[in-house]
């Protein structure tokens, strides 16, 4: 693909939208960004593009923009734009980021995504890639952006891309060698028009995958199994319920390797991160590690030093033996689920934040074996209570700071207060990284305050 001359539109400016303004103008094209948020919004912004030679329309999507485009790339979670469906009518070429970089990348994709365990898992096999000593760069959502490594990537560099659905959205030739697919459970369903349409995005990630490409399938998700008839690609496995070959599986407390034969990797009681999503997620990476042909004493000692990303599942602190964890990243009801699944031990769940159009109902089971008391915060509050009424106590709360001195004095020694809330932090924060620092910062200094009293 030349793009040299040619007119190429950006929506959105965001971290994806300016690395593709970079790349578009180190090719030459003449750059448009089309980006809905009010001049005023993006402070300096526009003049610093402006003065490298973007064109940038702000507060409006100028339908005339999108018609004089030869090619559209949306950012990454822009909806389906009635500007872009009229320019696709019209013959208007529209592509993802990633579908861009691939048509120019050099090197391995490593392709990770799921409805969740992306971040963990790519983090993870990044690093057990990176300490067998291969090339490797951490890319997409939780690293930088695919786009950004092109103009200085090698044949032997692997990318190990965090793929979102979003991004499958607009993909054509997008193929990847190495594919993992964790799991599949309704998401952003206020974005897609319907599960079928975001398992239809999922999907595309596999489906375009040929002979000698290997696809690490989850055996346990229906969802994700039932897909493994859907390509050429090979499958291997992995499965906390029973064996599976070539894959990976969990065998009483020993993590196994299976492909021909067996060899036991490390128990679960080695793996530091916490929870029983993270078996899968350890089991995926490093499935990663033995197809790229990585011996299995150096795919164990980066998982047992791998201590996991902030507001996954993080503990904060104990105090007075009640013990404070920050899973501000459990946006959706499945990532909840297993977060409360987690412990074996009363919790004093907060829950509440904005509705991602989850069905909050398939919170009741875990939430009848493991939880005490249920803390409501945020708008979906009322959609929460009526979906949950009858298990247990539910209190309401105004502020993440009420919420950990009510969840305190609710809590008894052994007992877990934990911030999982099923909902995205946009009605009350930026995202979920300052939902987590603020009930971070509060429970911090309710251990102070306290410790205050004592002396
Ligand atoms: P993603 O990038 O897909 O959002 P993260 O690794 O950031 O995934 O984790 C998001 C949330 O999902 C966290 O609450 C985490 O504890 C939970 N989680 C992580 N791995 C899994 C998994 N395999 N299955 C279900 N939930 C998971």
């Amino acid at each position: 693909m030349n793009l040299e001359g040619k007119r190429v539109l950006v929506v959105g400016l965001g971290s994806t939208g300016e690395a593709l303004c970079n790349f578009l103008l180190h090719h030459r094209a003449q750059v448009k960004v089309s980006e809905k948020k009010n001049p005023e919004e993006m402070g300096q912004k526009i003049s610093f593009w402006e003065r490298k030679g973007v064109t940038v329309e702000a507060g409006k999507h100028d339908q005339k923009s999108f018609m004089e485009a030869d090619l559209i790339v949306p950012s990454p979670g822009v909806p389906w734009l009635p500007e872009l469906e009229a320019a696709r009518v019209n013959g208007v070429k529209i592509i993802s980021e990633i579908e861009l970089a691939y048509k120019f990348l050099k090197g391995k994709i490593v392709g990770i995504t799921g409805s969740n365990g992306k971040s963990t898992t790519a983090s993870l096999t990044q690093k057990i890639l990176e300490e067998a000593g291969l090339k490797t760069y951490l890319a997409g959502n939780i690293g930088t952006p695919l786009i950004s490594f092109v103009d200085n990537s090698q044949d032997d560099h692997i990318y190990v891309t965090e793929i979102s659905s979003f991004q499958l959205e607009h993909i054509e030739e997008f193929r990847v060698s190495v594919s993992v697919l964790l799991n599949i459970s309704p998401d952003h369903l206020d974005w897609h028009p319907s599960f079928a349409d975001y398992y239809e995005a999922k999907k595309k990630l596999i489906i375009s995958q040929r002979e000698n490409d290997k696809a690490i399938l989850n055996r346990d998700d229906p969802l994700v199994w039932a897909l493994k008839e859907e390509g050429k690609f090979q499958v291997y496995a992995f499965s906390r319920n029973g064996k599976v070959s070539p894959g990976c599986f969990l065998d009483g407390d020993w993590i196994v390797l299976s492909n021909k034969k067996e060899e036991k990797l490390l128990r679960t009681s080695a793996i530091p991160l916490f929870g029983i999503h993270n078996q899968e997620n350890v089991m995926a990476s490093a499935l990663v590690g033995h197809i790229l042909g990585i011996k299995p004493a150096r795919i164990i000692e980066p998982i047992k030093s791998f201590r996991g990303l902030a507001h996954r599942l993080e503990k904060v602190t104990s105090i007075r033996g009640i013990d404070f964890y920050d899973d501000s990243k459990a946006t959706n009801v499945d990532a909840t689920s297993k977060s409360i699944q987690s412990f074996e031990r009363n919790i004093i769940l907060i829950l509440g934040g904005r509705d991602k159009g989850g069905d909050f109902k398939k919170l009741r089971k875990p939430i009848k074996e493991n939880v005490k008391t249920i803390i409501l915060l945020g708008e979906a509050k009322e959609k929460i209570r009526a979906a949950l009424m009858g298990i247990v106590p539910m209190e309401t709360v105004s502020s993440i700071k009420e919420a950990v001195s009510l969840g305190y004095s609710r809590a008894r020694p052994q007992e877990v207060v934990l911030l999982a809330p099923a909902c995205t932090s946009f009605d009350m924060f930026q995202n979920f990284e300052e939902r987590g620092q603020v009930f971070k910062r509060e429970v911090l200094s309710l251990e102070k305050e306290l410790g205050k009293q004592r002396t």
